[in-house]
């Protein structure tokens, strides 16, 4: 395991124990996630507490304010995607999609005593903006195009995993690209 990221703008979150070895010529996808969460540190720490036969992971997460946490080696794989996860690269983004807002607020209401609804938190501009460089830098590590082929959501890239509502919604994959489009070619 490396230990200073190989994104070059990420700090180093590794986790252990949450993934496979593999070749990085064999990647030739990006996924994006939402993590139905408010902070990457609360993603993170579910990844590291996840126990087979549900242990899961991602390569990247990225904070509301932009941060890019690196979690897992970019020619490894992660689990995060069960039908791509042998040629892909994934990427979480802290954020709440309605829908998983609406199904935390159900949560908390049958709670004792129960604590309050919540409210969708749609990506921020600094993780447009983090994400799309991450994506340039990922499309020449991995020498893919830059394109919605290539980069896709999980409802997209592994619908067996029935994610089309929640990891969803927060996010707008198209945007991520074409903002991406301008970063290919730059350093990071
Ligand atoms: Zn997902």
């Amino acid at each position: 395991m490396p230990i200073t990221p190989e994104y070059p703008a990420a700090v180093a979150a590794w986790i252990e124990g949450h993934s496979q070895p593999a070749n990085l010529a064999d990647k030739n996808m990006i996924v994006l996630h939402e993590t139905e969460g408010s902070t990457a540190e609360g993603a993170i720490s579910t990844f590291r507490q996840s126990v087979a036969p549900h242990r899961v992971s991602c390569h990247f997460v990225i904070d509301r304010d932009g941060t890019v946490y690196q979690c897992i080696s970019i020619a490894d794989i992660a689990w995060h995607a069960s039908q791509v996860n042998a040629h892909s690269v994934g990427i979480e983004h802290a954020g709440i999609s309605p829908t998983g807002a609406k199904a935390i607020s159900h949560a908390h209401a049958l709670m004792t005593p129960p604590r309050p609804p919540i409210s969708a938190m749609p990506c921020t501009e600094a993780q447009y903006v983090a994400s799309a460089k991450l994506v340039a830098w990922l499309c020449g590590r991995l020498q893919i195009p830059c394109d919605r082929v290539h980069v896709r959501e999980h409802c997209e890239a592994s619908p067996a995993d029935h994610h089309d509502l929640c990891c969803h919604g927060a996010l707008d994959p198209d945007r991520v690209v074409t903002m991406a489009k301008a970063f290919v070619g730059t350093s990071s």
